[in-house]
């Protein structure tokens, strides 16, 4: 079968939209599509430092290679952020793979180790645990983001990139609503740019499977290994829902996207909680104490 927009050969079908594509138009397709994203909600102004956060796997180098592409004909510059947690066995193929990735591209790299920023481990802190209430992605989520922020600091970067993609949001609001985090919803929002520390998701309207299509039809050598904390959390089976429902209802993720975006814009306006700065480091919060504070001070405790 012919590709839509050229006279090449099909190689993916975009069930949703029933447009058939050869390689090169589908690359070109996910460039524009991330191009389109991040003017729609301005994650980006002319002269910024991006700092991309890139933990290996296929969707932060996907988009470490998609940015640089975009960042060829516009006004910005790249950095790259890792973060290794400290868990063993699984950052070591990745750490690898993003350097060699960051010297082809020709973005400067650093890595930000959580011994190094909190005095320990991801593995050091889940055996502090005295049940499992709070799981180990919560933790690593919570003591990820500020690494990162202490890296985009570090680097001197305007606005963070992470590599979410719409699956991630999706699965994202499911978690706060079952959670009850219903402030989180407000801060689902794409446009970021009137906070104080801009992240953005430039991959936040492309499906994950087109994210994976892409590192394979690019050859984008991303992280084999899982995390052996994956599959603890209740993500997974969201994830694997959500896709049995697109599988016999293609656009299904698109939609609920659509009304996602409708909540979070409406809970931002209204949520209109002070800032307030941490008793204990300083760092931007709502309550007394932020929460990478809390959720170490508390393992501490036990
Ligand atoms: S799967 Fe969970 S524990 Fe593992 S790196 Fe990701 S957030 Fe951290
Ligand atoms: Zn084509
Ligand atoms: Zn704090």
């Amino acid at each position: 079968m012919k590709c839509d927009r050229c006279e090449n050969t099909v190689v993916y079908s975009r069930k949703y939209s029933g447009e058939n594509l050869c390689s090169d138009c589908f690359s070109k397709s996910i460039i524009h599509k991330t191009t389109k994203t991040i003017s729609k909600y301005n994650m980006i102004e002319s002269g910024d430092v991006v700092g991309v956060a890139v933990s290996g796997g296929k969707d932060s180098l996907s988009l470490l290679q998609v940015m640089k592409k975009i960042s060829l004909d516009h006004n910005f510059k790249l950095k790259a952020i890792t973060v290794d947690e400290g868990i063993p066995g699984y950052r070591d193929e990745a750490l690898k793979i993003v350097e060699e990735f960051c010297k082809k591209l020709n973005v400067e790299h650093k890595v930000y180790p959580y011994s190094s920023l909190f005095g320990t481990t991801l593995e050091q802190t889940l055996e502090l645990r005295d049940n499992e209430k709070i799981s180990s992605c919560s933790i690593c989520g919570i003591l990820r983001r500020r690494a990162i922020d202490y890296g985009a600091t570090d680097l001197g970067v305007d606005v963070i990139a992470t590599g979410h993609n719409l699956d991630d949001m999706l699965q994202t609001f499911i978690i706060n609503i079952i959670s009850g985090d219903t402030k989180k919803i407000g801060w689902m929002d794409p446009d970021t740019s009137k906070n104080k520390i801009r992240k953005i998701k430039p991959f936040c309207d492309i499906y994950e499977n087109e994210i994976v299509f892409y590192a394979f039809t690019n050859e984008i050598p991303f992280q084999s290994e899982e995390c052996p904390h994956m599959n603890e959390g209740i993500r997974t089976e969201i994830r694997n829902f959500l896709n049995s429902l697109e599988k016999t209802r293609s656009g299904i993720k698109n939609n609920m996207y659509k009304s996602i975006l409708k909540i979070s814009t409406t809970l931002k306006d209204s949520n209109n909680s002070e800032w307030r700065i941490c008793s204990k480091c300083g760092n931007e919060c709502t309550g007394e104490m932020c929460s990478v504070c809390s959720t170490l001070t508390n393992l501490r405790l036990n």
